[in-house]
Order: C-alpha cells, then structure tokens, then sequence
C-alpha cells in the first residue's frame, strides 16, 4: 500500500501557478463582455455537473482550472460585465484585487493587535481617510464590518443594550425600533435577531419621494410611549434599495435627540457620493447619527466585502462586544486596539488593505470623478426615459440608480402596467446582453437601473438603453 503524499508547498509550482491565474484574471477582465451577463442555466445544472464525493486523490492544477473556465465560469452571473445594472453594484478594480490576493497570501487573521498590528493600524489609517473623505467629524471612529447587515445588526445591539442599561428594569421585549418602509430588508432583520420583537419594529410611511415622514415617526413614537414601551432605536437610510431615497436626516436626528433614542443611518450605496463637495449634503445630519454604514464594496472599487462602520462612541460597541479568554490576552490589550471587541466575530479577515490600495491608486480626485461621471450618466438615462413616449420615471433620479417604466404596450391589447413591466424584464435578462432589476415603489412593479463600475461608459448606457427600447 502506497503512503498517501503529504501536501507540501512548492513556492516555484506556487509562482507558475499565479501567474497563470493573474493571466486568466486580465483576460477575463479584458474580456468579460464576451459573456451573457447572466447565464441561462438552471437550478441544478451546475451540480450535475460535479462530482458528489471530493477525490481521495491529489489533482492536476491544470485539470481544476479547465474544470474551473468549463463549468463555473459559464455557470457565473458576471457582476462586472458592462451590461450589468442590477441591485447595487459589487465593486471590484485591479488594485482591490491585488490586494485580495495578498491578503490571501499573508493569510493573517485580524482579530487583535497583537494578531496582526500592522492590519489593525491600517484599518484605523484608512477609515480615518475616509471619514475624511466623507466629511463626518473628528469624534467618529471606524471599524470595518463584512456588510451592511451585520453594521445595522451591531446598531441595534448597541442601542438594545444601551436602552437596557438605561431604563433597568425594562425588558427587551418592551423596546421599540423604528425604520421606513423602504428600508433594506436586513434592517427589520437586524432588529428581529437582536431580540426587537417583531410586533415592535415599525416600518414609518414614506411620502411621494419614498423617504420617511418625520411626523409619522414622532406620531409613533408617541403613541408607543403611551402605551408603555421604550423607543429605543432609529434606522434612517440615505439611499433607499429600491429608489435611492433620501430620508430627512437632520430632522429624524432631532427627533432622536429629544426622543434620546440611538439613530443609525443606512448609507450603504448612496453614502459614498458624500466624497464629492457637490453631494456632501447626502450625509448632512449624519454628524448627530450615533452610528452610520457605507459600503466601499458598494461604490468605491473596493472588493466585496467591506463596510464602513462609524460611531461616535466605541465604547458603546466594547460594551457590547467585549470579551476575552487566556488564549487572547495580550501585553498591549490596554494599549492596541482589538477590533474583535469592536463586532460579532471573533476572527477577522485584513479587509482595509484593498481599501488602501484603491484610495492609494486613484486618489480622492479618481475616486470624485468616477463617482460624479456616474451621477452624469445616471442623469443622462434618466432624461433618455423621459424623452421616449410609451415610459415614465418612477421617481426622481438623484444618483446613480434610475427607476422607470413602460407604460403602454403599443397597438395591441392592453396590458396591467405590473405584468408589461415584469415581462419587459425577463426578456432583457434573457438577452444576455443586459442585467437589470425590478422592484415595487408604492405598489407599483418598477423597473430600475444602477451603475456603479469601474469600466461603465455612456457608450454601454446608451447600449442598454436601446437593448431596453427595443425590447419593449
Ligand atoms: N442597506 C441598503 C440601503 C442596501 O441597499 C443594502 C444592499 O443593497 C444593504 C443595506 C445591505 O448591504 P450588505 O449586502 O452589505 O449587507
């Protein structure tokens, strides 16, 4: 009987290998558009395709790799195609990449000073330049959170034990929680898994902008008083999902502040646009928030994953957080900072490299361009729509994110605008050629645009616009 061979690593194989892998990889980014944006493939296909039990084995590198270009690539919706406007973008660019890669290579795991002080100190370096960037004031302190998610669930943690600790006595189960309707849906989530329940969490009317009204939140929050439970917490969302809404920040902060409720503002797409001196006033209130997401991931070139976290206590998070076993303490546990202590995992991936290699690479200048040229085209769309009989606007295009529809079908008969729309849509996805998605703004099926990529060009919007033309 053989002795199986023990894995050893072969830093010359490794070189090869990664070389190989940095060609496929410009290829791929020079070439992208050569694929349908989102593949015709249906559930299961792709599993039927691999086998069931991993090999006993050792493979070929080559052999995974042609397994990789023959089964899994075709299988990818490809987010960085210049076809795909769905959802919000998931950013990537070459630096962040690179970056991705030597954050692989160094393999270090960040969950305190001691474990890695250099990615502890750059974390720290780079959200102070972004909170700089986006023109928050000096007494905001930032960590970085995978998502937006888990930042508003660590909101609402902190203001649930924050609330706690002040009203003792209280239950969890008294607390209240206040959003919009349009809100992301991982706010009501964050709230249920952090123990708000669910009859308790109030989703606050919007107007005719989608953005929440401030008197429906003070008329709430009045009557939750009277009827004895304990407002606690304010999710306000600059950048709605659905129409990148922008609710009334600087008046929602003064409802929490005479309220004394904790207020976290979602800004998880539309925050990033506060980089330019121009659309600065997006986070105008935010100074008052006690905590606000952003995603670079989102629209700033950084890799998923990688969310902003600014609050302007950290204690409130070590509150929260803290905790420690033997195997952790560390000599400098009172004077480095451990970010463990700053969010729910304990183990934590180097995310502010990439970060660092993109602000380092095109500079805030870059970073204000792309942003604004964006902006621009997001306009420009939007006044295409408006020019072309047979659509409308759903909504006013602020940013970067357009919400039309079609509202007629020509000559034949006619149609519910919901099923035209819904139609409409699933034609463009099967065409390959465009990624687009759809929601509801009060009720009614939308169809909505988003750009967000490094490679996007007028020449791909005016593209999708006539793919969109034609296929109505
Ligand atoms: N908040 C808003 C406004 C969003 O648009 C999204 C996602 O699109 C999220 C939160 C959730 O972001 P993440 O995927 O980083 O959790």
């Amino acid at each position: 009987m053989t002795v199986p061979a023990m894995p050893r690593l072969d830093p010359e194989l490794f070189r090869r290998q990664a070389h190989q892998v940095a060609d496929w990889m410009a290829d791929y980014l020079r070439d992208v558009s050569r694929y349908p944006v989102q593949p015709s493939v249906l559930p299961g296909e792709i599993r039927a395709q691999l086998p069931e039990r991993p090999p006993a084995e050792a493979e070929e590198f080559s052999r995974i790799m042609a397994d990789f270009e023959r089964i899994i690539v075709p299988g990818m919706t490809h987010w960085g195609h210049p076809g795909f406007f769905g959802y919000f973008p998931a950013n990537t660019s070459p630096p962040s990449i690179l970056a991705e890669m030597l954050t692989a290579a160094l393999g270090a795991q960040c969950m305190s000073w001691s474990t890695s002080p250099a990615a502890t100190e750059l974390e720290q370096v780079t959200l102070g330049w972004l909170r700089r960037m986006l023109g928050l004031p000096e007494g905001f302190t930032g960590v970085i959170q995978d998502t937006a998610s888990t930042a508003t669930l660590v909101a609402f943690i902190t203001a649930r034990d924050q609330a706690l600790g002040r009203a003792s006595g209280r239950a969890v189960g008294e607390l209240t929680a206040y959003t919009s309707e349009e809100a992301n849906f991982s706010v009501t989530k964050g709230a249920r898994l952090a123990g708000f329940l669910p009859e308790r969490i109030r989703l606050i009317e919007t107007d005719a902008q989608a953005a929440m009204k401030v008197d429906a939140l003070e008329a709430t929050i009045a009557a939750d008083r009277a009827a004895g439970l304990s407002p606690c917490c304010v999710v306000s969302t600059v950048g709605t999902t659905g129409s990148t809404a922008i609710d009334p920040v600087p008046a929602i902060a003064e409802v929490c502040r005479r309220e004394k409720l904790w207020l976290h503002v979602d800004a998880a797409f539309a925050g990033s646009a506060a980089i330019l001196p121009e659309m600065r006033w997006l986070l105008d209130g935010a100074e008052a928030a006690d905590s606000l997401v952003v995603n670079p991931h989102k629209w700033l070139l950084v890799n998923f994953d990688c969310s902003a976290y600014f609050v302007r206590d950290p204690a409130t998070l070590l509150r929260s957080f803290a905790a420690s076993a033997e195997i952790l303490k560390s000599v400098y546990d009172g004077t480095g900072v451990n970010f463990r202590d700053w969010g729910i995992q304990l183990g934590r991936r180097f995310r502010a490299l990439k970060l660092w290699f993109v602000i380092r690479t095109y500079g805030v200048e870059g970073l204000q361009a792309m942003i604004r040229e964006h902006i621009r085209l997001g306009h420009l769309f939007a006044s295409w729509v408006e020019a072309e009989p047979g659509f409308e606007l759903a909504g006013p295009a602020r940013l970067a994110t357009v919400c039309f529809r079609r509202v007629s079908g020509g000559n034949g008969p006619a149609l519910d605008p919901d099923a035209l729309n819904q139609d409409l849509l699933r034609r463009l996805n099967a065409s390959g050629k465009v990624f687009l998605t759809g929601t509801r703004l009060k009720g009614r099926y939308v169809l909505r645009l988003s750009l967000g990529h490094l490679t996007t060009t007028e020449g791909n919007v005016r593209e999708a616009w006539e793919t969109i033309r034609q296929g109505a």
